[in-house]
């Protein structure tokens, strides 16, 4: 095993760091978080598989936790992460693991920027191994989540039974929350035709879909979902697979990151959710009996 020595950590953390403050970056205002930026990354074949010794390990989520935090993102879902039970992230780590801890790679989980792990859980009444929903609060003493992200990784060649999943899912959440935006990221391993615009006669995998990308993409339609990728390729392959899908009522921005990041063959996807407080529900201002509660107790 690798000695774990200060000198080891120094090699292994000073050339990410340089000097930057993790808690750069303005995101709340009065204490309420009002825009918050997502990621997802697939790591790449190996995962965050140790790979003989904590340092490569430790190299690998420091280059990727340099280019989040470069790029202010504060939840970035890693679907394939391969993170091994009991397996360390460094000391002065800026990000907490939040997911499956697992070697294969039908596993999947989020890097939370450590000062938000307080307001954002792990939904445990849905999902797998490779589907994860995440409630996230708008401060730690809001109990009703603002923002839900659901952390995705199909099996490779199309998996329409994960898909169903996912949008089932997704029906399900909401419903359950229908004030709070949900975002569903990760690696689709799905060939939407919807995000290229290539010229007539391309044989590529997008403008001739097998039938199972074709199928996915009417299922995700039909769910009221778009992915709102641009026509950037996420993958060494040329393909578009890593997505980020929200309603077809709430247009996001969607971002390509084209630098290498923890040597992946997969590029780095981020969005910026902006959040909304909600004013009270009824239920809310109603007293037990039915009757509206004074003013003064109203929050
Ligand atoms: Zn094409």
């Amino acid at each position: 095993m690798a000695g774990r020595g200060a000198g080891q950590v120094k090699h292994v953390v000073s050339p990410f760091v340089g000097g930057q403050s993790v808690l750069a970056g303005n995101y709340f205002t009065s204490g309420v978080l009002e825009r918050i930026k997502l990621a997802t990354l697939n790591p790449g074949r190996t995962g965050l598989a140790a790979l003989g010794s904590d340092d490569i390990l430790w190299w690998r989520v420091w280059h990727i936790a340099h280019e989040l935090v470069q790029q202010n993102v504060k939840i970035c879902v890693l679907p394939g992460a391969r993170f091994a039970p009991g397996a360390p992230l460094p000391p002065g780590f800026p990000f907490v693991w939040l997911g499956v801890r697992s070697a294969s790679w039908a596993s999947i989980g989020f890097f939370i920027a450590e000062e938000l792990q307080f307001q954002v859980t792990l939904m445990e009444d849905v999902g797998s191994d490779i589907v994860l929903w995440l409630e996230v609060r708008q401060d730690v003493n809001t109990e009703t989540p603002a923002l839900m992200i659901g952390g995705i990784y199909p099996r490779p060649g199309g998996d329409l039974e994960c898909w169903q999943q996912i949008l089932t899912e997704f029906g399900i959440l909401k419903a359950r929350f229908p004030h709070a935006l949900i975002l569903i990221l990760g690696d689709g391993n799905v060939h939407l035709s919807g995000l290229v615009d290539h010229n007539a006669g391309c044989r590529c995998l997008h403008c001739r879909p097998t039938k199972m990308d074709r199928d996915i993409g009417a299922l995700i339609q039909a769910a009221g979902l778009v992915a709102y990728n641009p026509a950037i390729p996420t993958h060494s392959s040329g393909t578009i697979i890593d997505l980020v899908l929200a309603s077809l009522s709430a247009p996001i921005e969607v971002s390509v990151c084209q630098t290498p990041v923890g040597l992946s063959d997969h590029e780095l996807v981020t969005v910026t959710a902006r959040l909304h407080s909600k004013p009270p529900t009824r239920i809310q201002l109603v007293g037990l009996n039915g009757s509206e509660l004074p003013s003064g107790l109203r929050q």
